[in-house]
């Protein structure tokens, strides 16, 4: 027989039904009407279940009992008109298995949408938790673990959990005070300026930090978006400069797709009935990759043109590598991404003499806020977070365990309709439970570790 640990499961709300065709974003969630149950598992007593394993095992050193907590969250789409909210938290010095789904602990999980006053209501306990672990640590077998806080998420989720509205807003970093308008766009001296404690002084923080105990030095943006949102930036400028010269025609379309499936990539254009846009498959990061690496853009531009763009392709994708290289070079990281915004910056230029210009790339305000980020911030955080490198704080697993949990749980459960919801909720969060005490026993440890001793 295998004892499964106990974790008890806690709803966050009790006996509050959910209406799933209630808009949440429009109502005062104050009113708490139309909130359904949530699922909580404690982290403490998560943590209680897995420290002494990582202690015997090596991983923790109980003469320096410092645990090193990274949080993240991401919503999903469990249906058509489902959604779910999942808070996880993971062991950073756990670091060999920081890039595995299941090391990553669900702590929070919740229907409903990304969103702050939501977000407060479901994680209270949860938040209560972390306060109480950075103030007083946690005393397991006359030790006591001192904890350093650390959150990474997409820029949407972080901006909700950091109280910032970020969504149009002029002034757009968490991190420094540029603003859209200043015109500063290009400039790349910003630095991480803000500090959580006085966050709310700050232009667009409207709203307490709902991690007010994490400084915001480990606020750490996500490499993975960091890649997918400039590549949709990168790829839509070539998109509209077809469209611009009038040549994205059915030719064009179909060289792209030719060349797409010359590179393995499952790519198609497509017109909603009755609508004018051209819609395409949307890519997922292993396909973008593949893009930016080998899509020859000579198939669907002129030959400098094409080579102009390659190469700005090329060493964004480098930068992404080097990016993610633990114990990269930091100052040559800093140069290389200062030079690269460079050259998505050239000017046009006048060809000596001749009348005829030369068309440079793109202009300031082609600039996204994800750009701003690796040309200003990623540089800091990857010297302020040396130890662990800038992949250990991917959102990559955690969108990996999302997606197991969604065809795990639900390609069944939801053809019956959205009633059982709860139920999975509990499903998944027990399966956890489960999967905890499989990950933590295979070295015959047990939540004692005392007493175990080794025979001849
Ligand atoms: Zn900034």
């Amino acid at each position: 027989m295998i004892s499964i640990i106990n974790i008890p499961i806690v709803p966050t709300l009790n006996e509050l039904d959910f209406d799933e065709s209630s808009n949440i974003l429009n109502s005062e969630i104050t009113e708490i009407n139309n909130i359904s149950n949530g699922g909580h598992r404690s982290a403490k007593d998560i943590l209680k279940y897995i420290i002494p394993a990582l202690a015997l095992n090596g991983v923790l050193d109980v003469n320096d009992p410092i645990i090193h907590l990274r949080i993240s969250g991401d919503g999903r789409n469990v249906g058509r008109r489902l959604k779910q909210v999942m808070i996880t938290m993971t062991i950073l010095n756990d670091i060999q298995n920081i890039h595995k789904p299941d090391y990553h602990y669900t702590t929070v999980l919740f229907p409903g949408i990304e969103n702050y006053e939501l977000l407060e209501i479901m994680m209270m306990p949860f938040i209560q938790e972390l306060d109480d672990l950075k103030n007083y640590g946690l005393k397991i077998d006359e030790i006591v673990w001192k904890f350093e806080l650390y959150f990474s998420s997409d820029w949407k989720f972080l901006s909700i959990c950091l109280g910032f509205n970020a969504a149009n807003s002029n002034f757009f970093c968490p991190w420094c005070q540029i603003s859209k308008h200043g015109q500063n766009n290009n400039q790349t001296n910003w630095k991480i300026s803000k500090e959580i404690e006085k966050i709310n002084e700050y232009p667009g923080h409207n709203k307490r930090p709902l991690f007010y105990m994490i400084s915001l030095n480990n606020w750490v943006p996500d490499e993975l978006h960091i890649m997918l949102r400039i590549w949709d930036r990168l790829w839509s400028l070539v998109i509209s400069e077809l469209k611009e010269s009038n040549q994205f025609d059915d030719v064009c379309r179909k060289e792209i797709m030719q060349e797409m499936s010359r590179i393995s990539v499952n790519f198609q254009f497509w017109k909603e009935h009755g609508a004018d846009a051209w819609n395409h498959t949307s890519l997922m990061g292993d396909d973008k990759l593949k893009v930016l690496k080998n899509f020859n853009l000579g198939r669907i531009l002129p030959p400098t043109r094409a080579k102009k763009i390659r190469e700005l392709w090329n060493r964004f994708n480098q930068i992404y590598f080097n990016l993610k290289t633990k114990d990269y070079d930091v100052q040559q990281f800093q140069f290389e991404v200062e030079d690269w915004l460079e050259l998505f910056l050239t000017p046009d230029r006048i060809i000596p003499n001749s009348n005829r210009i030369e068309k440079g790339l793109y202009s300031p305000s082609s600039i996204t806020p994800y750009i701003h980020v690796l040309v200003c911030h990623i540089s800091e955080f990857m010297e302020i977070h040396q130890k662990w490198g800038m992949k250990a704080f991917s959102c990559a697993p955690v969108e990996k365990k999302n997606h197991q949990q969604v065809t795990h749980f639900f390609r069944q459960t939801l053809k019956g309709g959205g009633s059982k919801h709860k139920l999975v909720i509990r499903d998944i969060l027990e399966y956890e439970n489960r999967s905890l005490f499989y990950l933590f026993n295979d070295n015959t440890i047990s939540s004692k570790p005392k007493k175990l001793h080794i025979e001849d």
